[in-house]
């Protein structure tokens, strides 16, 4: 029978054991989807970071080879003559090159020769512009002193020098995003007429042209797609994790059941339904505890049904079993309801009466003992008539479960020796 419990107990712990790993593996398992999914978001986020400086990059990259294609027709043509007007000014840093007139008269009107610098400023500078788009030509040594380059201009100017080809950024200023890009303008042919007096020659980089894009409306809109997309990507974690947590408390649950229906099973004896042999010489340690500490009286009495081998010879083993089960709910109904009663062995069982003189003990046992005489036990055989010997004794200072119940049980074999149903005490 010890056996058994003690299998049981295992088994208790083992439960209790895979409860455990039930909430780590669930656990795990929350944290790597949670992981997997932040992943995902993240991914997602920093592509379409990637996407808008990738979009600002490619429209700056465009603007930037349309102004150099404007330039090079300008200076492949030698320069353009406009009218003179007040929108169009005369070009202080244009001399007469090569020739080419910087001013010339045609059917009474003014025309000023516009060359690639010239035109490039003006455009910049148009009044049809807007801010989202501007663009500038400069270069560490300007000619117009207006074009001299800004803070990222020369970074990026210093940096064409060492090699570099292009420069982009994002520039914060006076609370507006912009993407900045430049890149070099290369000196060949249709340059030198301008630039050979500035000692320039093919190949050489005069200056760079860079390109402000206004990247507020699309920052604002991606950012408030960002804070949409980590919204939602808690939603989602949250939503899984909640998920796995209700799942998970189904399996603990069952689990829970079982080792509760296993602990009972592990403290009940089966047959009677009383305390079993484990969960009465528990209770017995924990009661001498309790006595010695607050100096109480603590009693047990070894029951011991008489000549039941013979009930079982004459009337079967399951009428036996009949009695053992009706004796049981007798001893039930006749201690108090702080005494424990169990099944010690086969027909065998112990009273715990805690805080209890020898002779109450002695007294609630031969009120068990009177019932059965009084009362025979009705089974599916008929009335049986049965007895019962028992050992009181009460325990000492030092006691143990062991050395108790062995006192006990030599009393019961006094009350056995003398004859049977009877109830022999010993302090
Ligand atoms: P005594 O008065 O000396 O106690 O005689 P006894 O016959 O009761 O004692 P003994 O120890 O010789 O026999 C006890 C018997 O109890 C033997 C066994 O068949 C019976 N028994 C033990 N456990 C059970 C059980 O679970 N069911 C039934 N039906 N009988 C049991
Ligand atoms: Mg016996
Ligand atoms: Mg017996």
């Amino acid at each position: 029978m010890l056996q058994n419990e003690s299998n049981s107990s295992n088994h208790i712990a083992r439960i209790e054991s895979a409860k455990n790993s039930v909430r780590k593996y669930f656990g795990i398992i929350s944290i790597i989807i949670s992981l997997v999914i932040a992943s995902i978001f993240f991914t997602f986020q920093f592509n379409v970071s990637k996407a808008l400086k990738v979009h600002l990059y490619k429209q700056s990259k465009v603007f930037f080879s349309e102004i150099v294609i404007v330039r090079k027709w300008i200076a492949q043509h030698g320069g353009v003559y406009v009218p003179l007007d007040k929108t169009t000014g005369e070009n202080p840093y244009l001399a007469e090159i090569n020739g080419v007139k910087s001013k010339i008269f045609c059917d009474d009107r003014e025309f000023v020769l516009k060359n690639p610098s010239l035109v490039t400023r003006e455009l910049s500078e148009s009044p049809f512009r807007t801010d989202q788009i501007r663009y500038k030509m400069t270069s560490l040594d300007p000619i117009n002193p207006d074009n001299a380059p800004d803070k990222f201009e020369r970074s990026a100017l210093e940096q064409f020098e060492e090699g570099v080809s292009e420069v982009s950024a994002f520039e914060k200023r006076e609370d507006v995003d912009y993407f900045r890009y430049m890149a070099p303008l290369v000196t060949d042919k249709t340059c030198m007429t301008c630039h050979a007096q500035q000692g320039y020659n093919i190949g050489d980089i005069r200056g760079g042209i860079s390109v402000t894009l206004q990247a507020d409306d699309l920052i604002l809109e991606i950012k408030t797609a960002q804070i949409f997309m980590v919204i939602a990507g808690i939603g989602v974690i949250a939503l899984i994790v909640a998920s796995i947590w209700y799942i998970s408390r189904f399996f603990i649950r069952d689990l829970h059941n079982a080792q509760e229906a296993l602990s009972r099973m592990a403290s009940t004896d089966f047959l009677t339904g009383l305390a079993n042999r484990m969960t009465g010489v528990q209770t017995l340690t924990k009661e001498l505890g309790r006595t010695f500490r607050k100096n109480t009286p603590l009693c047990i009495a070894l029951i011991d049904l008489d000549y039941f081998k013979k009930v079982n010879d004459m009337y079967g083993h399951n009428v036996g079993d009949e009695i053992l089960k009706k004796f049981s709910t007798i001893l039930l109904n006749n201690i108090r309801n702080y005494d424990t009663a169990c099944r010690y062995g086969g027909e065998e069982f112990l009273l715990i009466m805690p805080q209890t003189s020898l002779e109450e003990a002695i007294l609630i046992s031969n009120r068990v003992l009177k019932q059965l005489k009084l009362t025979p036990i009705l089974t599916s055989k008929g009335d049986i008539q049965t007895s019962m010997s028992a050992g009181v004794v009460m325990a000492k200072e030092g006691d143990n479960v062991d050395v108790l119940v062995d006192r006990a049980d030599s009393v019961l074999y006094r009350a056995k020796g003398d004859g049977r149903s009877r109830i022999y005490g010993d302090i």
